[in-house]
C-alpha cells in the first residue's frame, strides 16, 4: 500500500511464468497487437502510436520529452511535486531551455495561472503531472489543451498514477503525449511504460532538424518495430509483455469505469476511516487522488517506528514523504489489484491499535479513550 509498485494479480504472476518466445515471433507479434487494441481501451485515445516502451515510468518520461525536445527549445514545465521537478531535470538534460510554473507541494495548478505562464513567450511543449505520487494530488485537465494548443505547443502529460486509476480520456482532453508506467494502478511489476502519441506530436517528431538524443527512446526506431514494419530495434521484453496483456485483459473484464470507481470507493473509505482516527489529509477533498492518499504525520509521532511496525506486525508497507514532505507526512496507496476494502480496514485497524499503544501524540490518545 506504498506509492507502487503495488500488489500484483495472481493471473499477473502466472502470466511471468510462461515460456518465452521470440520477439519476432508470430505469437508475439499477434500478443503486441492485441496489446496495443487494448493500451489504446486504457487510454481511451485512437492514436496509433500507443506502446509500452521497455522500462519503468522513468522511461516513458524520457521517451515523451526527448523525442520531442531539440537543443534550445522552450518547455514549460508545471511543478507541484517530486515528478514536476524530474520532468525539469531530464527536458534540461536534452537541451531544452525550461520555464518553471510553481506551486507549492498539495496544491493544483488553475487554467487561469496557466494561460498566464503560457502567454509570457512561445513554448513548443508544455508538460504537467496528472497525478502526483508525492503530494497525492490529482490535477484536472478538462480545458488544458485548448489552452496549450492555442499557444502553438504540445501538451504532454504524466499519467503515470493515473492510467487505469483515474478518469483519463486523452482523446477527449486533446492530450499531444501521455506516459504511464506498468506498477501503479495497471498492477504489474516495474518494467513497462505505456506511452502514447497524437497527430500533432507526430508531425513535430517528424519534422525534427537532428536525431532523437536517445538511440535507445528514438521513437522513430522503436515505433517501426511496433508498427507495421516489425523492424528489430531492441529485443522486446517478452514476460513482461506477457504480464502487461494479461493486466489489460483484467482491466477490459472489469470495465474501465468500473475500474475507476473502485479506486475512488476504496480511497473514500480510506479517507473516512483516517479522520475518524484524528488524523488530517494534506490535500483539499476536491483535488484527492484516489490511488494515493497523503496524511500528516500527527506531532510526536515517530514516523520510522510506525512504518516499521506496520510492515513487521502487519505485513503493510506505506512509504513516506519525499522532499519537503520527508518526515511528515505518510503516503498510502491504493492502486490496482491494492485496492481492496479488505486492505483498507485491514491498515486502519492496525493504525488504530499501534496509535493507542503510543503515548506521545494528543491526537492519537484520544483513539485509547
Ligand atoms: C512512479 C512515478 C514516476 C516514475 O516511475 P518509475 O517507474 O519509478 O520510473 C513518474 N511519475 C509519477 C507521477 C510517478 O508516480
Amino acid at each position: 500500500m506504498g506509492p507502487g509498485p503495488s500488489n500484483v494479480h495472481p493471473d499477473v504472476l502466472r502470466a511471468l511464468a510462461h515460456p518465452l518466445v521470440g520477439h519476432l515471433d508470430g505469437q508475439f507479434i499477434e500478443l503486441m497487437r492485441n496489446t496495443q487494441v487494448l493500451l489504446r481501451s486504457a487510454f481511451q485515445t485512437e492514436n496509433e502510436l500507443t506502446i509500452p516502451i521497455s522500462g519503468t515510468g522513468s522511461a516513458g518520461m524520457e521517451a515523451a520529452l526527448c523525442n520531442f525536445i531539440e537543443p534550445g527549445d522552450r518547455v514549460l514545465i508545471c511543478v507541484n511535486g517530486y515528478f514536476g521537478e524530474r520532468l525539469c531535470t531530464m527536458s534540461a538534460r536534452y537541451g531544452a531551455e525550461v520555464s518553471r510554473l510553481d506551486r507549492p507541494w498539495g496544491e493544483v495548478f488553475t487554467l487561469e495561472e496557466i494561460w498566464h505562464a503560457l502567454a509570457a513567450q512561445p513554448f513548443k511543449l508544455m508538460a504537467i503531472v496528472h497525478g502526483e505520487t508525492s503530494t497525492g494530488a490529482l490535477q484536472p485537465l478538462e480545458g488544458l489543451a485548448e489552452l496549450v494548443h492555442a499557444r502553438g505547443a504540445l501538451l504532454l502529460v504524466d499519467c503515470v498514477t493515473t492510467l487505469g486509476g483515474v478518469p483519463l480520456y486523452i482523446d477527449r482532453w486533446g492530450i499531444d503525449i501521455a506516459y504511464s508506467g506498468s506498477q501503479k494502478c495497471l498492477g504489474l511489476p516495474p518494467g513497462l511504460a505505456p506511452l502514447t502519441v497524437g497527430p500533432r506530436a507526430r508531425t513535430v517528431l517528424a519534422n525534427r532538424s537532428r536525431p532523437v538524443g536517445s538511440w535507445y527512446l528514438d521513437l522513430t526506431l522503436v515505433g517501426s518495430y511496433w508498427g507495421n514494419e516489425r523492424a528489430y530495434h531492441h529485443t522486446a521484453p517478452i514476460s513482461m509483455n506477457y504480464a502487461l496483456l494479461v493486466g489489460l485483459e483484467l482491466l477490459s473484464a472489469e470495465g474501465l469505469q468500473a475500474r475507476w470507481e473502485r479506486h475512488r470507493a476504496n480511497a473514500h473509505l480510506l479517507w473516512q476511516g483516517l479522520q475518524a482516527l484524528g488524523l488530517e489529509l494534506v490535500v483539499a477533498p476536491e483535488h484527492r487522488l484516489s490511488p494515493l492518499t497523503t496524511v500528516h504525520i500527527p506531532a510526536g509521532v515517530n514516523d520510522l517506528n510506525v512504518r516499521q511496525r506496520l510492515l513487521n506486525e502487519y505485513q503493510i508497507e506505506i512509504a513516506g514523504g519525499l522532499g519537503p514532505f520527508a518526515g511528515k507526512i505518510w503516503r498510502i496507496g491504493l492502486m490496482g489489484h491494492s485496492s481492496q476494502s479488505a486492505n483498507v480496514e485491514l491498515l486502519l485497524q492496525a493504525l488504530q491499535y499501534i496509535a493507542g499503544c503510543n503515548e506521545t501524540s494528543g491526537v492519537w490518545r484520544r483513539i485509547r479513550q
